[in-house]
């Protein structure tokens, strides 16, 4: 099969097409033939070696297809069975094994496609809007890079909680996205200080939370902005990963709380696993939930796309199709 592999960290030139043998499904995995493969920042981090892997590696962290044939003891899918998945590496391929518990069923009324381009962004939108920091009505969030795959998506589960939204975005494109999508206010964050903007939208009060996927570019501004006992959510690392933090900086700025999530940890439980993808996939299908594809490459472009979400030019979701 085609594939793309890692055999040293380093630039998108490190994504090399090769042909290796298709996959064999052990005891508990599914061998799914794929047919979308979603791309997201957590490649580069691999293919970067911000975070660590045994090389050679094959990137891509979430996908659908099609079951090709499981492994022994595997009864909760059967080959055919339309699936998808996320945070199980190796889906910039045409094939690739699975555990066969992480596979969720894709509604008839959903195409591949999108259910690859929903799970793991999806998911995460509903883990920080739900359970990380339960949004309601009252509550005024901050979210950061609202115009990208996972920003769009957290706005609009923020707005479905009854939350007040304050994005920021890094151009008027940008900022015109996060607005169709719900956001209340945009802040230009390139060219306006967002502390300020915040403090000033708030009547001086500071929000609840701030999710911030930023990272070290934004973080102490972040902090700023919240308002005493609120809690700052620090998930990603698109500028660089954030600096160790003194905890006393957290009682100066007001009992803060402070938390570093990720998906696996939320989606711990098969039945966890399903409320979330089952939520995501229902609301892309009855229209609660729009999806903006950015584009999608061919899998011997996975480089160019890797590059063009790093380049920081993309709305919404990439796409690698085999
Ligand atoms: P996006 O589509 O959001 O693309 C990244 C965006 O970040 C850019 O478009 C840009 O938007 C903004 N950005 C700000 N500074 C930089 C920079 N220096 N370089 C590049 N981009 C920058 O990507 P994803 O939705 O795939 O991921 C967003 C973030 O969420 C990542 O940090 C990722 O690691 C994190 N994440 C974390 C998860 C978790 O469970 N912890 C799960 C999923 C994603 P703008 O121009 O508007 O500033």
């Amino acid at each position: 099969m085609k594939a793309i592999l890692v055999h040293q960290c380093g630039g998108p030139d490190q994504l090399k097409l090769e042909d290796v043998p298709v996959p064999v499904p052990g005891p508990g995995q599914a061998l799914v033939k794929i047919d979308t493969s979603g791309v997201n920042f957590i490649d580069i981090y691999f293919r970067i070696g911000l975070y660590k892997a045994d090389l050679p590696l094959i990137p891509g962290m979430e996908a659908a297809g099609v079951v090709e044939s499981v492994g022994a003891g595997v009864d909760a899918v059967a080959p055919g069975d339309r699936v998808a998945y996320a945070m199980s590496r190796g889906s910039y391929a045409e094939y690739a094994v699975v555990p066969a518990a992480t596979l969720v069923p894709v509604p008839a009324s959903v195409s591949l496609a999108d259910a690859a381009a929903v799970m793991l962004q999806g998911m995460t939108a509903h883990y920080l809007s739900h359970s990380t920091f339960p949004l309601s009505k009252g509550h005024t969030a901050l979210i950061h890079a609202a115009a990208g795959g996972t920003g769009a998506l957290l706005v609009q589960m923020a707005r479905m909680r009854g939350a007040t939204v304050i994005a920021t975005a890094g151009s008027p494109e940008k900022a015109a996205r996060a607005r169709s999508v719900g956001a209340d206010e945009v802040v230009l964050y390139n060219t306006h200080d967002f502390e300020a903007e915040t403090r000033r939208l708030t009547c001086g009060k500071g929000v609840d939370v701030v999710y911030d996927s930023v990272g070290a570019a934004t973080f102490a501004k972040s902090l700023a902005s919240l308002k005493p006992r609120g809690m700052m959510v620090t998930f990603g690392n698109a500028s660089g990963p954030v600096p160790s933090v003194e905890p006393l900086v957290l009682s100066q700025k007001g009992s803060l709380f402070l938390t570093r999530p990720t998906l696996g940890n939320y989606v711990a439980t098969r039945e966890e696993l399903l409320w979330r993808a089952g939520d995501v996939l229902r609301w892309v299908s009855d229209g609660t939930l729009q999806l903006h594809i950015h584009k999608t490459y061919p899998l011997d472009q996975a480089s160019l796309a890797q590059t063009d979400l790093a380049g920081r030019n993309t709305l919404g979701k990439l796409l690698v199709k085999p």
